[in-house]
């Protein structure tokens, strides 16, 4: 795509949809993100409910967002957030024993969702060519199973797609206007759909859309009505509740580190700790297949007993609440599978959660909507028709993504209540992650390739060579004594 008078669309400015106006900013002369939160800096917005709950960024992801957005690490800092050495400042526990403090050469970012969003909403909105509008809702896509070309918005802000009340006051501005006019001769797009956008709706048009617009999106409805191809879905179920809750700070705790995370055992309770800006504790709680943790303030620490180290317990029980728990239901993990359709429109890019919802435990979903908008910017790179783009873009993201997936759904099987097919080469990655976890309670180097690998900086091909391979399997052998290490 030449930079020549190209407008690009984003919808939503999620983590994705920031990182991807970033991108696009090189290459096309205007970026226009629409949001249909409005929002001040630092508050957690209501179309993002994750918000409220422990965000960590994963070190390939916080490498990405620094390529991106240069000193950002920095800024972060600046603004409360903390960093880390990945198993120095955070106690890791895996089955109740801590993962062995060593180097990993990771970097932990310490810091609410909301932080970490209003540094790169700030660094965003400060290029020339990006303009955000918030308040704008997009209801749907204009074009057909060719080509996209622009969204129908909502004249008055909403309603939303989540059924809150309409917001009002969007400002669509002139050009929203102008093209209502335009669109009412060419309504390819939407007719019938579910969500089907009234006649009144303005229309904006793109030479580029994304859809950014997270785990609600309804992006198979808009391509549906459109009469493009629609992509299958994978989904695992996993049925998980999180509850989290802040705690005012007291120096002492934990001997100055900066977090705790217990690691959801066979029971498939875990749950985190962070010291976040504020000088508060974002305490965050977690429980799979339907055994989630209660929402009351009085039953909040009684399950934080339960976990298979006592540290977070241990937090909860020292400090001041500020505020009640918040709860959030997690069903499913959704992957698109956008690269498995033989065609895919021109001119449309679908990436971040809209494309591929991870189960959060594993604090992919930033790091993959990160990975997802630097293969974007590859793809630009080539010079590519807009036609040729969004296939290019798929093939290229399907490896990061499927990585990220993998890990995730594998280790989701190993509870035996999350349903799913469990084939020789599931049962035998996850045995041979069980010893290298159990190994990793004792041997620096299997611990420190472990957390590289879980931060997805290197392959998990990288627990299988031999020299590790040999210590995996000598020192994770289930009869081989583990001593705890001191916590
Ligand atoms: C409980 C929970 C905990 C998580 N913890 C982690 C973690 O520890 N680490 C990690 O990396 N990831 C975590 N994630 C995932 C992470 O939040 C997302 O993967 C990441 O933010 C990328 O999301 P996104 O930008 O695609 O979507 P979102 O962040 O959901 O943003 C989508 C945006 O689009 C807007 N929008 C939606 N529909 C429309 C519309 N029709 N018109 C206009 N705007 C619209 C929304 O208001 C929102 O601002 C967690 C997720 C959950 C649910």
């Amino acid at each position: 795509m030449s930079r020549d008078d190209r407008h690009a669309i984003v919808i939503g400015a999620g983590i994705a949809g920031l990182l991807t106006a970033r991108v696009l900013a090189e290459f096309c002369t205007r970026v226009t993100i629409l949001e249909r939160d409005t929002a001040d800096a630092g508050t957690v917005r209501r179309g993002v409910g994750q918000g409220r709950h422990l965000h960590g960024l994963l070190d390939r992801g916080r490498a990405v967002l620094e390529d991106l957005y240069p000193g950002c690490t920095a800024e972060l800092v600046a603004a409360g957030a903390h960093t880390a050495e990945v198993l120095v400042g955070t106690r890791w526990y895996i089955g109740g024993l801590r993962v062995m403090p060593t180097a990993t050469g990771l970097t932990s970012v310490i810091a609410t969702r909301p932080l970490l969003e209003s540094v790169l909403r700030r660094r965003t909105v400060a290029l020339s060519n990006v303009e955000l509008r918030e308040g704008i809702t997009v209801r749907g896509l204009t074009g057909n199973g060719e080509r996209i070309t622009g969204v129908r918005v909502a004249s008055d802000g909403g309603p939303r797609p989540d059924g809150v009340p309409a917001m009002a006051g969007a400002d669509l501005g002139g050009e929203a206007t102008d093209e209502a006019a335009t669109s009412a001769g060419g309504r390819e797009c939407c007719a019938g759909a579910e969500t089907a956008a009234v006649p009144e709706d303005p229309v904006l048009h793109a030479d580029l859309v994304v859809d950014a617009s997270g785990r609600g999106s309804r992006i198979c409805e808009w391509l549906r009505a459109c009469g493009a191809p629609v992509p299958g879905e994978e989904r695992l179920a996993v049925d998980l509740g999180y509850v989290s809750r802040y705690y005012r700070h007291r120096e002492g705790l934990l001997d100055g580190q900066r977090s705790a995370i217990v690691s959801t055992g066979a029971d498939g309770r875990g749950g985190g700790a962070v010291h976040v800006e504020g000088d508060r504790w974002l305490v965050t709680l977690a429980g799979m297949a339907g055994d989630h943790p209660p929402a009351d303030a009085a039953s909040f620490g009684a399950y934080a007993a339960t976990l298979s180290a006592p540290d977070i317990h241990d937090i909860v029980s020292a400090t001041v609440p500020l505020g009640d728990p918040v709860p959030f239901r997690f069903r499913s993990s959704v992957r698109r599978r956008f690269d498995r359709l033989p065609a895919v429109p021109a001119a449309l890019i679908v990436l971040g959660d809209a494309q591929c919802a991870f189960n959060p435990l594993y604090a992919q979903g930033m790091t993959v909507a990160a990975l997802q908008a630097a293969v974007l910017r590859e793809c630009l790179r080539l010079d590519l028709s807009l036609d040729e783009l969004p296939a290019r873009f798929y093939a290229t993201a399907d490896a990061p993504t499927t990585t990220a997936w993998q890990l995730a759904a594998s280790s989701d099987l190993r509870h035996p209540a999350v349903t799913g097919r469990r084939g020789l080469r599931t049962r035998l990655a996850n045995a041979y992650v069980a010893q290298a976890q159990r190994a990793a309670h004792r041997d620096p180097l299997v611990a420190r390739t472990f957390m590289r690998v879980a931060h997805l900086v290197e392959p998990p091909a990288a627990l299988l060579q031999p020299a590790l391979a040999a210590r995996i399997l000598l020192r994770g052998n289930g009869a081989a004594s583990v001593e705890p290490v001191d916590r």
